[in-house]
């Protein structure tokens, strides 16, 4: 076994943000500086590389939790592994969200330097928060009217009650944004132009700068020793840490979650991309980083606890399910301890089910690259798997582990699905339950009253989503509406009055299908009352307890 590139040099991170804020500008250009994207397309357009399912591209949302592999090298030269897990921006899909912030181990947070922290971006970091993850701040859009760095950096502390810590500060803004001021090194990097793949320069800071980068340095050296007792001492006697260690004592507070560095630049005019890869480097976690995964042994029950090291035995977390058209069921795992190869079998054991692993592929922007083996820190998309859903732990079966489990909240909102044919019913009920196995947060029932097919997701986006692919995946055909939901009304003459509002706003169709419960010893809360109420003859049994 030869594992390409030492754990210690992966850096599995994924991109948040509020949905517009640059999540898929700012991914394609890293993409494209890491060297694997040779083509480049403007977002929403159709040719986006992250946003591969073709409803993606339409609606120019990013839905599936793809990852991304790909290398970066660092400043003094040395090769490092890139996984992006790509995490949706849109606030219906924040399950999907939990579960990427489940398997990655850092995180760019995406603002627009104009409208800076956002409603989904508040949802996102919370989720985040929750989890641990150490992230770095990327105020995008520094070229866009009215984008103000600062006042992004304050919201950080208002909004999101954390603490960002400037580690740049832009050079000009809107129309007139060129680069940033590097508060580590103390230069300034002025890019030459907005082409893509821009070069930049490394001049002296701006003489209207200086006093604001000294200022600003001061802070993130003060930040950065309270990470070290020793480091402190010395600053209080006098002594400036040298660069490496700013660095390594930053880290440090990054990693712990105590403060988080803020950079900023414009993905779209190609500016500020690069410093950040540098960051992700120097100041994201590698697997090694973070701590040990926790599980319990599942005979016994016991916990356990998986380390970052591939001679420790297999585990690994299924975190997306995808449908593939040209390979059929992928299924993406992060592996957390030990070494995957193709044709192994391992058990699920959340399913108390036999897997084979089949092929194997480790996807890049615009390939995927089929690989034999893999090893703490990857992640694979694997094809093959039969019972295989998100959340599910993967591992030898001769040492049997459950992986702590995803926790998927429940659905907010449910249409009515009818297929229009018989043909279509039969292709229906496999491309729901199909559509279920890949999305924890998707359910489908039949309602007892009105036996209608009722799907809920997590917003309307979702389920819209959800039919979009049935139809254009499954070729079914289906009739989309409201459910017919059976009301279970108590009727009393205390509810008498939202029960005649209920009607004039539902119209008479729905009432065949309202379930009315007459609480029992309610005087005058027969047959007839009920009638009166709801303006017509309801038979007799949709009304169980009147006589
Ligand atoms: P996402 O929804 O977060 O993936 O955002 P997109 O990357 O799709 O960007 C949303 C819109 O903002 C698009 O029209 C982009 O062209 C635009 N945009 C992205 N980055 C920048 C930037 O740095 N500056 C400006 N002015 N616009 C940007």
């Amino acid at each position: 076994m030869a594992r390409e590139i030492p754990i210690n040099l992966y850096r599995n991170f994924g991109i948040m943000a509020h949905i517009d804020a640059g999540k898929t500008t700012t991914t394609e250009r890293i993409l494209y500086y890491t060297g694997k994207n040779h083509k480049m397309g403007e977002t929403h357009d159709g040719s986006a590389t992250m946003d591969w399912m073709a409803q993606e591209q339409e609606r120019g949302i990013t839905i599936t939790s793809a990852a991304t592999t790909t290398s970066w090298k660092s400043r003094d030269g040395v090769q490092h592994r890139f996984n992006i897990i790509d995490t949706p921006g849109h606030v219906d899909f924040t399950i999907e969200v939990e579960r990427s912030l489940r398997v990655l181990d850092g995180a760019v947070a995406l603002l627009d330097a104009n409208a800076g922290v956002e409603p989904q971006t508040e949802t996102v970091w919370r989720q985040a928060d929750k989890y641990e993850v150490p992230r770095l701040i990327f105020v995008n859009k520094m070229d866009k009217i009215g984008a103000d760095f600062f006042r992004c950096v304050e919201m950080i502390g208002t909004r999101l009650g954390a603490r960002g810590i400037p580690v740049q500060i832009p050079v000009g803004a809107e129309t007139e944004f060129k680069g940033v001021v590097d508060l580590i090194e103390m230069n300034a990097l002025i890019w030459h132009n907005e082409e893509l793949g821009a070069q930049w320069d490394v001049v002296e800071i701006p003489a209207d700068l200086k006093e604001k980068a000294e200022k600003l340095r001061e802070q993130l050296v003060e930040a950065a020793v309270e990470m070290d007792d020793a480091a402190m001492e010395a600053y209080l006697e006098g002594e400036m840490p040298n660069n490496d260690t700013l660095r390594r004592l930053l880290r440090k507070g990054v990693l712990e979650t105590k403060f988080f560095l803020v950079y900023a630049g414009s993905a779209f005019k190609n500016k500020g991309v690069q410093p950040l890869l540098d960051g992700v480097i120097d100041f994201l976690p590698a697997p090694t980083d973070i701590p040990a995964i926790k599980g319990i042994d599942a005979k016994t029950e016991e916990p356990i606890e998986r380390h970052s090291d591939d001679n420790e035995p297999l585990s690994m977390l299924a975190f997306k399910v995808a449908n593939d058209p040209h390979m059929g069921t992928l299924t993406f795992c992060r592996i957390y301890s030990g070494h995957l190869e193709a044709g192994m079998q391992l058990e699920n054991t959340v399913k108390g089910k036999r897997e084979r692993v089949g092929r194997m592929f480790q996807m890049h922007s615009n390939s995927r690259e089929q690989i034999t083996e893999a090893f703490a820190g990857d992640i694979v998309a694997i094809v093959g798997l039969k019972d295989t859903t998100t959340g599910d732990t993967l591992c030898p079966t001769n040492s049997q582990v459950i992986l702590e489990r995803m926790v998927f909240p429940d659905p907010v909102i449910d249409i009515s699905v009818e297929p229009k044919s018989k043909a279509d019913q039969e292709k229906m009920g496999l491309a729901l339950n199909r559509l279920a196995a890949e999305d924890p947060s998707f359910r489908i029932k039949t309602d007892e009253e009105s036996g209608q097919t009722i799907i809920s997701g997590m917003g309307e986006l979702h389920l819209d989503i959800i039919v979009d692919r049935m139809r254009r995946e499954f070729k079914v055909e289906a009739n989309i509406g409201q459910p017919q939901v059976a009301y279970r009304e108590t009727i009393t003459k205390k509810t008498e009055k939202d029960y005649t509002h209920k009607k004039q706003s539902g119209g008479s169709g729905q009432f065949a299908r309202i379930k009315i419960v007459v609480e029992p010893g309610e005087p005058g809360t027969g047959l007839e009352f009920v009638n009166a109420i709801v303006g017509g003859a309801v038979p007799k049994e949709y009304i169980p307890g009147v006589q």
